[in-house]
């Protein structure tokens, strides 16, 4: 189906493919008509799935076709908010890309930042803000912006928002915006807290989905690691040695971490950089485009600061440190495999970390394939019972030959 037919202006249909796009993903077929009708949207989508554009070509358009009342800068007439300042500068790009044949103003607002620039754009006139919650509190409170003539409002990433503990101020800009408005809210799961702040604020909304809930988008291969805890750093030297792993984002669970492993990895020879909340935001985003540029084949990353990462062709997203939430292993993965390319997630389990693996299983409804490296095996394997691990009666490690042989990326065999 082409873009066209989906009820797309021109020049949007142009804004598209000239990003290369010939046809909409299943979230961008199914949404964009609904959108454009101006009926509130519950979108349930994973990143990667190209929900973006899902909303901001029906905003594009509906803010194109209704011409402004009234002289002076341009009122804000489309918020989007989102939970980092990496999305929102993606989101700003893509809006600015898709847009750019027609004459919409669009601006990230976002914190750790000088106020400066951001005040004088608003000053200006912008049309489409797209914001983290902090921030623009920040500029509601200074009264350097106003939400009045909101028309469209976006809750990106709804689900990450509330995990993040932004929920109070997400009610407070709801507050500030028009009772009048279309409300979109997309979000990977559907969270009893999501579906309540969905309930609160929007009115009969459409529900849209695309794949699967709580399945980690299809393309991507899921392998666990069973290594000991001291010799993660090793066996992430000994995969990154694999020339097919060019472009890697490694997740650790604390910034200290981080720049333990990017130390070590620079030792090793490898090219590396941390990116984390300990750096400003200048230094992240130094890193960020180091990544994107190829000029570092890892990018290790704690779970915030890779929010809104979007980086094309991401060769596999190794999570050093099993996630705690459940979601949040899918919002990791969700980094590779993005617009339904080939990606693969690798996720080292030590043993103390079984039970955060098996929890994570339950919540995906997959069992995920067990792979141990003979060079760096399970500390369990020596020193703990295995049966606590294998359900079936006799069941093993295979650590002779007898097992798959390395693959192609140098996955040795599987063992589970
Ligand atoms: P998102 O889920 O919005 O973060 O988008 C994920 C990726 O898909 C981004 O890199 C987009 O550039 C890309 N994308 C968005 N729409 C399409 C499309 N129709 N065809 C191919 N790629 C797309």
């Amino acid at each position: 189906m082409p873009f066209k037919s989906l009820g797309l202006l021109d020049q949007l249909v142009q804004g598209v493919h000239s990003q290369g796009y010939s046809a909409p993903t299943e979230i961008q077929s199914r949404a964009i008509p609904v959108a454009l009708s101006g009926r509130d949207i519950i979108g349930r989508a994973q990143t990667g799935t190209g929900k973006t554009a899902a909303f901001i070509l029906p905003i594009l358009q509906r803010l194109s076709s209704k011409p402004l009342s009234g002289h002076g800068p341009r009122p804000v007439r489309a918020l989007i908010v989102t939970p980092t300042r990496e999305l929102a500068l993606q989101n700003e790009e893509f809006a600015i890309k898709y847009g750019k044949y027609l004459h919409l103003k669009s601006l990230a607002v976002f914190g750790g930042v000088s106020m400066y620039h951001q005040i004088a754009g608003l000053r200006n006139g912008v049309d489409i803000v797209i914001a983290t919650p902090g921030r623009l509190l920040d500029h509601m409170q200074r009264r350097t912006i106003s939400l009045s003539q909101v028309e469209i409002l976006v809750l990106d990433e709804a689900d990450r928002m509330l995990d993040m503990g932004f929920i109070d101020d997400v009610r407070r800009i709801i507050s500030a915006v028009p009772r009048e408005r279309q409300t979109m809210l997309f979000s990977a799961t559907m969270s009893p807290e999501v579906r309540s702040l969905a309930m609160r604020y929007m009115k009969n909304p459409a529900t849209v989905e695309s794949g699967e809930e709580r399945n980690p988008i299809e393309t991507i291969s899921q392998k666990v690691y069973r290594v000991a805890r001291d010799r993660k750093t090793d066996l992430l030297i000994e995969l990154l040695k694999n020339p097919e792993m060019k472009s890697v984002l490694v997740f650790s669970r604390t910034r200290h971490g981080a720049d333990r492993i990017t130390r070590r990895l620079e030792r090793a020879g490898m090219r590396a950089l941390a990116i984390h909340s300990d750096l400003n935001q200048s230094q992240r985003l130094r890193a960020l485009e180091g990544f994107k540029r190829g000029h570092c084949q890892a990018l290790v990353a704690t779970e915030i600061a890779a929010r809104g990462i979007d980086v094309e062709g991401i060769d596999c997203v190794i999570n050093y440190d099993v996630p705690e939430q459940p979601g949040n292993y899918i919002h990791r993965i969700g980094r590779t495999g993005r617009a339904e390319h080939e990606g693969d997630a690798i996720t080292f389990v030590a043993f103390e970390e079984e039970p955060l693996i098996k929890q994570i299983e339950r919540f995906i409804g997959k069992k995920l394939e067990r792979l141990e490296h003979p060079d760096f095996p399970p500390e369990f394997q020596t020193q703990k019972p295995l049966q606590q691990f294998e359900q079936r009666p006799g069941a093993g490690f295979r650590t002779g030959s007898s097992g798959r042989r390395f693959s192609k990326r140098g996955h040795p065999r599987r063992v589970a």
